[in-house]
């Protein structure tokens, strides 16, 4: 059997407090079709990155309304999440691809993993990202059982030969499940697409209310003393998200404000091999600023500290290039924190309704960090409008709704 990730359980009830009553009985209600329908969310690691935040979450919901739902997590080695790097770099627009070795290897283990999963004892399979596509492929397919292929990341500028590389696998599912319908490549069959994009938690140790007092002594344990203003961005060590540009921008705001400090969070995901080296190239860097930090989930960062830190920020940075969603957007915005942020993928749609500015360039991510800095009035606006916004759209209330939906869709197919 595929790994199984051991999430505990969680009451929907808990969320009633925030999102309201009806919510949570329009959740009953769509979840009383679905009664013991056996589900399995499939992805590559169990820490380190958006969806596996996204499925620490939902999954122990789903089961509480009454689903009968798993979260099972591929096995892998070096070799094969270098080439599922390459495969995900190659869909958010690089230009090298895999060569037929890599293929093979995607594939083998594929294969291996395919081997330790019967399709009959699901009704449905949600599978996540490239790294396990393939999958359907290589199992004996079951008719009862639906297959969907969730895709996380940015694909609106897609290398071309990844995605010929990859259709052969996704056109396989019953369903595929894109962030936003600007991902969906060309020529792809719109009757099976659905668009949901991620979500929340706000009662995760990372998004729950914390005091402003715990918040300064947690950083304060980590070397951070919130009496000087710093700027932070939380991310994985992952060139798409820009540290480099993001430590640009802060020693240009840093002319203005020397006493500013940037701190640079950053996990490394267990199958992610290039953010070793980013994190070197950073520490290197980091020896002669004592204002510039650069810590991680190993030096305890956990969910409390991201949680600190997004609190008391002056202003959150997200300067990625591209990005699938960037819940770390939604996560600074729930908190009231202003955030300057990439154009790029799901961002935008985080920002549509206030909480940040969107920006270009790394000349634009400073003057546009150092206006709030300068702008108490705009900076507490913003944080207003962004938390407004995020309770409105992407809790995980709304991102279940969405599944059960889509579930519903697929069992009465
Ligand atoms: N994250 C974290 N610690 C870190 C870096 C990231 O807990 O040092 C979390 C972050 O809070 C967010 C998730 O990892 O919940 C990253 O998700 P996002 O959608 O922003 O980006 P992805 O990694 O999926 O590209």
């Amino acid at each position: 059997m595929l790994q199984l990730v051991d999430v505990g359980r969680q009451p929907i009830d808990a969320y009633a407090k925030i999102v309201g009553l009806e919510v949570i009985a329009e959740l009953r209600q769509l979840a009383s079709e679905l009664k013991s329908v056996r589900v399995a969310h499939i992805n590559a690691t169990s820490y380190g990155g958006g969806v596996s935040e996204l499925l620490r979450s939902i999954v122990p919901l789903e089961n509480d309304l009454g689903l009968k739902v798993e979260w099972r997590t591929i096995f892998g080695e070096g070799q094969f999440f270098k080439v599922t790097k390459d495969i995900h770099n190659a869909l958010q627009g690089a230009k090298k691809y895999l060569g037929a070795d890599e293929k093979e290897t995607y594939l083998n283990y594929n294969l291996i993993n395919s081997r330790e999963l019967d399709p009959k004892d699901y009704d449905i399979i949600v599978v996540h990202d490239p790294q396990p596509a393939a999958l359907l492929e290589c199992c004996r397919q079951q008719e009862e059982t639906k297959w969907v292929w969730r895709c996380h990341i940015d694909t609106s500028r897609s290398n071309e030969e990844a995605w010929d590389h990859l259709k052969k696998y996704v056109l396989r599912y019953h369903k595929t499940v894109f962030t936003m319908k600007e991902f969906v490549p060309p020529k792809f069959p719109l009757v099976d697409v659905e668009i949901i994009p991620p979500a929340i938690d706000p009662l995760s140790p990372k998004n729950l209310e914390l005091s402003d007092k715990m918040a300064h002594r947690i950083l304060a344990w980590l070397g951070i003393f919130p009496g000087e203003p710093f700027i932070t961005q939380v991310s994985r060590f992952d060139r798409w998200k820009d540290p480099l540009g993001v430590i640009k921008a802060y020693k240009m705001v840093k002319e203005s404000r020397p006493n500013l400090h940037l701190a640079l969070v950053g996990s490394m995901a267990l199958d992610d091999p290039e953010a070793w080296e980013i994190y070197s190239e950073l520490t290197a860097l980091d020896t002669n600023d004592p204002n510039l930090h650069v810590l991680t989930n190993l030096t305890g960062v956990g969910n409390m500290e991201v949680n600190a830190f997004q609190r008391l920020s002056s202003v959150v940075i997200q300067k990625s290039i591209r990005e699938g969603f960037g819940l770390v957007v939604s996560e600074a915005l729930w908190k009231g924190t202003p955030v300057v942020a990439g154009r790029a993928g799901g961002i935008p749609m985080q920002l549509m309704a206030g909480g940040g500015f969107l920006i270009d360039s790394v000349e634009e991510c400073a003057d546009r960090t150092l206006e709030i800095l300068e702008n108490k009035d705009l900076a507490l606006e913003m944080g207003e409008a962004g938390r407004e916004n995020i309770k409105n759209n992407f809790l995980i209330t709304r991102l279940l709704r969405d599944e059960l939906q889509l579930f519903r869709s697929l069992v009465n197919s």
